[in-house]
């Protein structure tokens, strides 16, 4: 059973109903989420390619890109290219509910993955260290050999596992906001960094309609904005040129706060239940990779809940080859730390920022 239809969770649950396993997913909310995670980096390009769903993911629109440029107080920074820094050469930049709603539309062919939306978790059975049955608001009951919590929300599950966070938290808050594609914007992703400690970024996100995600200095968030409206055009103009037409639309713009946590925890199991995705790690949304990662976790528990042939293997495969990711999690987000911490300084921000690690490839 998985908890959380998301892009970790939906995925692993497509993964394991591929193997042949019974899967039920639920998820809180009426349907696939909206939010802020629109770009795949190279790793998860990969892994939707090799489950044959990334010919799917195009048809909905999928923009296909290769640079993001960099500016600081208006002047360029770093013009990043994926095709000098990664082997695939190009990311994508897709809604994430077309990202998670292909992969469900995959999960619905199979007859073995059941997936409900509106369910929440009640309460858990237990055996010892053994989850063995969940109890669903609606008064359902689901057995399973394993649970999964990729909510990244406080569950009975994610209670049974009992995990520590180290969180770590920002002087900033962002907020987003999508507007109209004006016909005369390029087609260019572009971070503009103030030395004031704002941030804009804008990208096309489908073939008519832009995001903009605003970085606003935590203690100016409140009288930058009216309501949803940015009413602080001037700090903004101070590190964008006002001659990018992307940002004409500012004044119409509702901005929406996208909450920003970075964190790793630990343990990422107990007994037969695993946390996976923003259950168990977050980063900063700066390194564009939080989806890449939990898509190769689902994958990696794939291979170990299809293997396992009890709960003391189970876990010995979970400590073996489950556990071991946090390392590479840890490196995440302390990297999506320090460009987070560092873009207000230009040379710091050059200092922190790393070719390889950006490109998200192998
Ligand atoms: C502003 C922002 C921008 C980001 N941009 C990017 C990006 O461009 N590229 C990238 O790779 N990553 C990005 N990320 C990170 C990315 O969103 C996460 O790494 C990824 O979504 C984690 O996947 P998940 O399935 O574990 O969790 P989520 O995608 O968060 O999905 C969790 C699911 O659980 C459901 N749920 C929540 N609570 C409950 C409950 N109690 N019971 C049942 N279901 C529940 C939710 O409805 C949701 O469907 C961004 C994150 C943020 C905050």
């Amino acid at each position: 059973m998985i908890v959380g239809a998301g892009v970790g969770g939906s995925f692993l649950a497509l993964l394991l109903g591929r193997k042949g396993l019974r899967v039920v997913v639920v998820d809180a909310n009426p349907g696939p989420g909206h939010r802020g995670a629109d770009i795949l980096k190279p790793r998860a390009i990969r892994l939707l390619a090799e489950h044959g769903l990334l010919d799917r993911l195009r048809s909905r629109g999928a923009l296909q890109r290769d640079r993001i440029d960099f500016y600081h107080d208006g002047v360029s920074l770093l013009p990043y290219d994926f095709v000098e820094h990664t082997e695939l050469g190009h990311y994508l930049v897709v809604p994430y509910v077309e990202t998670v709603g292909t992969i469900l539309e995959a999960c619905a062919e199979l007859p073995n993955v059941d997936v409900r939306f509106d369910s929440k978790i009640a309460a858990v059975t237990t055996a010892g260290a053994t989850a063995t049955e969940a109890i669903l608001h609606n008064g359902a009951r689901i057995s399973a050999r394993a649970f999964v919590d990729s909510s990244g929300s406080a569950t009975p599950l994610r209670d049974l596992v009992r995990p520590h966070f180290d969180t770590l938290t920002y002087d900033h808050v962002l907020r987003m906001a999508t507007v109209p594609l004006s016909s005369e914007s390029d087609l260019r992703n572009r971070l503009y960094f103030g030395s004031t400690g704002w941030l804009a970024y804008f990208y096309p996100v489908t073939a008519d309609s832009a995001r903009i995600f605003l970085g606003v200095p935590r203690d100016q968030d409140a009288r930058s904005h009216t309501g949803k409206y940015l009413n602080s055009l001037p700090v903004l103009y101070s590190f964008v040129p006002e001659a990018d037409e992307a940002f004409r639309h500012l004044e119409t713009a509702e901005f929406e706060p996208a909450p920003i946590s970075a964190y790793t925890s630990k343990p990422y199991h107990h007994g037969n239940v695993i946390l996976l995705g923003s259950s168990v790690f977050a980063c900063h949304p700066m390194t564009g990779q939080g989806m890449s990662y939990s898509m190769e976790d689902a994958a990696v528990l794939t291979s170990i809940l299809s293997e396992a042939r009890d709960d003391l293997e189970l876990s010995r495969l979970l400590d073996r080859h489950y556990e071991t990711r946090r390392p590479a999690h840890e490196r995440l987000v302390q990297y999506g730390d320090s460009l987070a911490r560092s873009f207000h300084d230009k040379a710091a921000y050059l200092r922190a920022h790393d070719a390889v690690m950006h490109g998200g490839d192998l």
